[in-house]
Formats: structure tokens, C-alpha cells, sequence
């Protein structure tokens, strides 16, 4: 039995049954293959970033790649799944290569962000990715993908829509840079989230994905109505809406909608799954009654 609060950026969880770190694709597949023996639920795992665990945790298998090299050849660079996003970052930044700067404070690893096709400050994951190599949990084949059969959509990646395959490895492709002004730019991110998230608390960042303007109805789209940001394309950000809808502040035992920035929930104290989950539900509630607009989740809940 492992503690999943030590696996989760939110401190909330119970128990795994099984917990497993593979270093090596061979090691994947045997600890795959010991798992269907066992008729065992798998659950993969990044940095934990983006998760929230249930309170009575996880009654099967969760597997970590644990793939930690990074690679460079001229513009290419290709890291293991595991990588951190701040150590590619730095790879790149130190280099001199330019493409990556967006990430500046970007939490989690490099397979978590291709997975969620993450994204901040007008980029995306998907702006330099060209390919990316997974194991398919079911026929344990290796698969090699270019940017395209990636199709990665916001927030989303074949690798999401499909929930079946583990990313071992992706490479982006970058561009020559200059290293001060590189390094600025991906400070000012790093700054700007430092000023802006309420960081001295255990979070999953944004709960709630931005609402693209394209999604809605034309008079809710209006955007004199509503405020819309870029992000990389037009949308409704979650934390106006849950701002409007008057729930700054709010909080549930032990987690609470933070005041600061209001799509994140924070665990203030000791906080349980379901004390994040009411908080969720009423957020999604409010808002549909006040704006008619029905909020998705960014982050992955498991139950
Ligand atoms: C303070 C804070 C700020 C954040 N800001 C942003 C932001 O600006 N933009 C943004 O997009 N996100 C943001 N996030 C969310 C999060 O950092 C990203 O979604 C991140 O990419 C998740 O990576 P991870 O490794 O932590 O994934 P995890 O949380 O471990 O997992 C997330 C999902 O990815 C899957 N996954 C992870 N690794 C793999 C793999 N190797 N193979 C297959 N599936 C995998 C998991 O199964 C799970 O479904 C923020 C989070 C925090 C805490």
C-alpha cells in the first residue's frame, strides 16, 4: 500500500494498492503484464500535478514512468516522459533554443503536459512537438507519432481521448534564441505566476477549463457581455466566472475556492476529496444558473 498524498500536488488520497516505477520500457511491459494477470485497474502517473485522488484511494496499479534523460541535437530535443517541465525548460533556455519560454513555472512533466496538451501564456505543447512515442497498454506495441496523430485539441491529446497508452518519450523541435532574452521571458512567467497563484497552498492548479467563445451562443459570446481573453484563442476564463458568480473565498472543511485566484482550489487544512468535490459541484452549479454556461473540468478526478 503506498500514501497517495505524497503523489499528489493537492496532499489529498488514500491508498494504492500497488505502486510501481518503471524505469525502462521492458519494465513497463512486465509490470503491465503482471497487472492483467491480476485482473488489476491501472492508473498512470506524471508529476500529480494536474490529479485528484479519491479519499478512499486507488484499489489497483498506479504506474510512474520514470524516464529521465534529455537529449539535444541542433534544434531537436527529446526527453523522457518524467522529465520535469522546468528541467526541459532549462535544457532549452541554456542552449539558447527558443519555443519553450511559454512554460516558464509550468508544473508537472514532460508526458503529463503532452497528455493535457498544456498550455499558458498564448502556447501550447502542440507548437513544438513533432513526435512522441508511447506503449499501448493493451497490445504492449510501441507506437511512434507525428504531431498530427497526436491530435491534440485544448487541453486534450489522442493520448487523453484514447486513456490507453503510456508516453515514454517526445521530442519538439526549437528554434535558435538569444539566452538572456530567452531566460527573461520565461522569468517574467515564472514571476507572473508567483503574483498570481496561491502557490503557499497545495493546489492542482486551474480546476476549470477556460470557455472557448466559439463553444457558445451568440449572445453569451458577446464580448461586451462577458470578458474574454486569449488563451491561445478566444475564451471565457473559468476564474471571471466563478469570481461573478460570487464564490471567492468559499471554502468546504478543509479546502476553500481560493480568493486569489478563484478556478483554483486550495488545501487550506487537511482537506478530503469530497470537500473538493462539493466545492466543484457548487462552483458548477452556481455558474450554470447565473451565466447558463456549464464549466468542464481541466483537472483529472479518479474515482
Ligand atoms: C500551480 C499550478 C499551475 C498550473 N498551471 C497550468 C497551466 O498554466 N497550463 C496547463 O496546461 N496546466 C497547468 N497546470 C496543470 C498541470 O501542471 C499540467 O496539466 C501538467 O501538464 C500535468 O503534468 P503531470 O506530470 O503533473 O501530470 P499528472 O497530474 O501526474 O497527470 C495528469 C494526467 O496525465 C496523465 N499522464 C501523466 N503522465 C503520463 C504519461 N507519461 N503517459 C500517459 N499519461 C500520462 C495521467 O494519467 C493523468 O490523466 C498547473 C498546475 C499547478 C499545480
Amino acid at each position: 500500500m503506498v500514501d497517495l498524498k505524497r503523489y499528489s500536488n493537492f496532499r489529498i488520497g488514500g491508498q494504492a494498492k500497488y505502486f510501481k516505477e518503471a524505469k525502462t520500457a521492458e519494465e513497463v511491459i512486465q509490470t503491465l503484464q503482471w497487472a492483467r494477470e491480476k485482473k488489476l485497474p491501472i492508473y498512470i502517473l506524471g508529476g500529480g500535478t494536474n490529479i485528484l485522488w479519491s479519499d478512499k484511494g486507488f484499489d489497483g496499479l498506479v504506474l510512474k514512468p520514470d524516464f529521465n534523460f534529455i537529449e539535444v541535437e541542433d534544434f531537436y530535443l527529446t526527453a523522457g516522459a518524467s522529465v520535469p517541465m522546468s528541467k526541459l525548460i532549462q535544457a532549452a533556455v541554456s542552449r539558447g533554443l527558443a519555443g519553450l519560454e511559454w512554460a516558464g513555472g509550468l508544473p508537472g512533466t514532460f508526458g503529463g503536459a503532452v497528455y493535457g496538451n498544456a498550455g499558458a501564456f498564448g502556447g501550447e505543447i502542440r507548437d513544438i512537438v513533432v513526435e512522441v512515442m508511447s506503449l499501448d497498454t493493451e497490445t504492449m506495441e510501441l507506437k511512434k507519432r507525428n504531431n498530427i496523430e497526436c491530435e491534440f485539441d485544448y487541453r486534450a491529446s489522442v493520448f487523453k481521448k484514447r486513456g490507453k497508452e503510456i508516453i515514454l518519450q517526445a521530442t519538439v523541435k526549437l528554434e535558435p534564441g538569444e539566452k538572456r532574452i530567452l531566460y527573461e521571458s520565461m522569468m517574467a512567467k515564472i514571476n507572473y505566476r508567483k503574483r498570481r497563484h496561491p502557490l503557499e497552498y497545495p493546489n492542482i492548479g486551474s480546476v476549470f477549463k477556460n470557455v472557448p467563445v466559439g463553444n457558445l451562443d451568440k449572445e453569451l459570446a458577446d464580448p461586451h457581455r462577458l470578458v474574454v481573453k486569449t488563451d491561445p484563442f478566444p475564451v471565457i476564463p473559468a476564474a471571471y466566472l466563478i469570481d461573478k458568480a460570487g464564490l471567492r473565498g468559499v471554502s468546504c472543511g478543509g479546502a476553500m475556492i481560493s480568493p486569489r485566484h478563484p478556478n483554483f482550489i486550495v488545501n487550506v487544512l487537511d482537506a478530503k476529496a469530497d470537500d473538493v468535490l462539493a466545492l466543484i459541484e457548487l462552483i458548477k452549479e452556481k455558474v450554470k444558473e447565473k451565466f447558463k454556461i456549464q464549466l468542464e473540468e481541466e483537472v483529472r478526478i479518479i474515482n
